[in-house]
């Protein structure tokens, strides 16, 4: 497992500052996860070792939700889908196959679990994200292209839209 810089918590996490406070490093969300997507933070930063990430590279997050209803601490918040921002996805449409006109390439609008809102296919064709976005990285993990990227949302309490090409 990754354990880079941009790794993702779980759904419902609370603001970074607060989560740490309230982690209580029990491993029960990746217990719990039958995706496997979320793995215990390992290294020496005392502050952050053993606290729960998702590296959708690796593996995404399905919004399945169990992780955030099970957390004992509420430091993962049991929430409604629609209220999810673990990130958001950055669609760089210079590496993408359809907006490139190379093939025809549906795969990250397919697999969008929440497509109705996050994402929608600009002519019919061209995937394009909206500011709805969940952060999943389920688009991230089946691009072929490495076109998209999700970026964390922990440290911020306001987003960006994601869509606009680089
Ligand atoms: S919502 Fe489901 S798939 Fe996503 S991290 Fe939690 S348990 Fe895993
Ligand atoms: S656009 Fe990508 S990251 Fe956002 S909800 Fe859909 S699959 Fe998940
Ligand atoms: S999966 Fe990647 S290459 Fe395919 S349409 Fe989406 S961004 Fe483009």
């Amino acid at each position: 497992m990754g354990q880079g810089k941009r790794f993702l918590r779980p759904p419902g996490a609370r603001p970074e500052k607060e989560f740490l406070a309230r982690c209580l490093q029990c491993g029960q969300c990746a217990q719990v996860c039958i995706f496997d997507c979320i793995k215990m933070r390992r290294g020496f930063n005392f502050f952050v070792a053993g606290t729960p990430e998702i590296n959708p590279k690796q593996a995404p997050c399905h919004l399945c939700m169990r992780c955030s209803a099970i957390c004992p601490s509420d430091a993962l918040l049991d929430i409604p889908i629609e209220k999810v921002h673990m990130g958001y996805a950055k669609l760089d449409r210079s590496k993408c196959y359809t907006w490139t006109g190379e093939l025809m390439c549906r795969s990250c609008y397919e697999r969008c679990p929440i497509k109705w809102r996050a994402m929608y296919l600009e002519g019919g064709m061209n995937p394009v994200i909206t500011d709805q976005c969940a952060g999943c990285g389920l688009c991230e993990h089946v691009c072929p292209k490495g076109a998209i990227e999700v970026i964390p949302t922990r440290f911020q309490q306001t987003r960006t839209d994601s869509s606009e090409g680089a």
